[in-house]
């Protein structure tokens, strides 16, 4: 519970072992109790307190630690109801922290990403920006442009000492600055996006090519991290794993793994439909039979994207290979494989490294946008910047220049929640699940 009055609901059901009141309790101590209904007891519990300003939301906070269990949880998050708590919104608390200033918007955002994290460098773009890193950047950039800020005013103020140009001049190099360091920011979330999504993969082949011997090799090996999403659709879902360093999210028709029956493979026409969406197509082929009509179709198919075709079946009299004129003229990546024997995966492997240069981005401790909304916000301070560049060489006067210089301090200020609207915020902390 958090709030005001949250001791004394907690009064009305908590009995500490050793009498006392809330009020006489430090923050950070921990009591042990009974939570009681009319002198019934509940159960036996632990209660930690948190007194204002030195908690999460900075409000007075105390936390029921029960046996825990549907039962015993649920009738004590009622009797706190029935004695005067509310239940929070999703994300509340951590709205209300941001709210009471403990944390800026960014930093309340990013606990969603480390709640949600899948991969170590994603977790890890999620606790850089609750530890605020990204706020500093958009904060030293905002102090930049203050700074000649404070100068167009004094001109503004007192046109008589004429240094226009000067201050023209320096806008323009503050800007440059800026700009480069807005458009990084910008280009940081196609990475942020691969991390946090995973690059979308679809494996494709006719019927008994050996996707699904591929897949299930792929994540028996991954087991420990494969996580299951539900798919868009509901006859896929996604799976994801994380291979080298570079996190994919394979999407897998449902039952593509089960399906035993022919008919119920997955079929041409829906691979066309999952090549579509996909960042990276792996085709796979049984190189022990000649290509045929179906080959040719998914051939055509991958051509001029990113793509892997792989070669199956190694173990058995090839048909065709790598020189195959039109396995060539498709893909300049071939892996030869046995998915049977358990051959040529780690080439595999090495391939999709080699294509998705993660580990420069999982080394680098460069800041990650992850977050649509921060990236549409930066996108619109640098066209802020660019306006600003051309008000000043079409010799605007200095007050036009100024409105356009603190649209970029709006924008930025947007994005840490300095202005920010209502629904923006209800829209933000909706994603969250309740109690975070
Ligand atoms: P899918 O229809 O594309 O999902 O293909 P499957 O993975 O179900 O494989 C079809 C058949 O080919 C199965 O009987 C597999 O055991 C067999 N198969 C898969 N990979 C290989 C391989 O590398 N070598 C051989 N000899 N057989 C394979």
């Amino acid at each position: 519970m958090s709030g005001k009055e949250c001791f004394k609901v907690l009064d009305k059901i908590f009995k500490p072992k050793k009498k006392v009141e809330s009020k006489d309790i430090k923050g950070y101590t921990i009591k042990y109790g009974h939570i009681v209904e009319e002198n019934r007891i509940i159960d036996e519990v632990l209660v930690s307190y948190f007194k204002e300003p030195k908690s999460y939301t900075t409000e007075n906070m105390c936390e029921i630690q029960t046996h825990g269990g549907n039962l015993i949880v649920r009738k004590i998050l009622d009797l706190c109801l029935k004695n005067g708590a509310e239940m929070a919104e999703p994300g509340e608390f951590t709205k209300r922290a941001f709210l009471n200033g403990r944390i800026d918007l960014l930093q309340a955002e990013s606990v969603i990403d480390v709640i949600e994290a899948k991969s170590e460098r994603e977790l890890q773009a999620g606790i850089d920006q609750l530890e605020g890193r990204l706020s500093k950047k958009i904060k030293d950039i905002k102090q930049k442009i203050m700074d000649v800020m404070v100068n167009v005013e004094v001109d503004i103020d007192y046109p008589e000492y004429d240094v226009e140009e000067i201050t023209n001049l320096q806008i323009t190099n503050v800007l440059d600055e800026v700009k480069k360091e807005l458009k990084q920011l910008e280009k940081s979330f196609d990475n942020g996006k691969l991390l946090k999504e995973g690059v979308k993969t679809a494996i494709i082949g006719k019927p008994n090519a050996g996707k699904s011997s591929l897949l299930n090799l792929i994540l028996d090996e991954e087991r420990a991290i494969v996580t299951e999403i539900e798919g868009t659709t509901r006859d896929t879902i996604e799976e994801f794993v994380t291979i080298n360093g570079v996190p994919l999210n394979l999407i897998d028709t449902a039952g593509i793994r089960e399906a035993k029956d022919e008919v119920e493979k997955i079929g041409i026409a829906k691979s066309k439909e999952i090549a579509q969406n996909a960042d990276l197509i792996i085709a796979i082929f049984d190189s022990s039979k000649n290509l045929t009509r179906e080959d040719t179709e998914i051939l055509n198919l991958i051509k001029g994207k990113n793509n892997i075709i792989i070669l199956n079946k190694i173990d058995l009299k090839s048909k065709i290979d790598e020189n195959t004129v039109q396995i060539k003229q498709a893909s300049r990546n071939i892996i030869k494989m046995s998915t049977l024997n358990q051959i040529g995966l780690d080439n595999l492997y090495k391939k999709i490294s080699e294509m998705y240069s993660m580990e420069e981005i999982n080394a680098d401790n460069s800041i990650l946008i992850t977050n649509l909304r921060h990236k549409n916000l930066i996108r619109k301070a640098f066209d802020s910047c660019i306006k600003t560049d051309e008000a000043i060489k079409s010799n605007m006067p200095l007050d036009i220049i100024a409105i356009s210089i603190r649209e970029i301090l709006e924008d930025l200020a947007n994005i840490t929640g300095e202005i920010v609207t209502d629904d923006i915020i209800d829209e933000i902390f909706s994603r969250f699940c309740l109690g975070k």
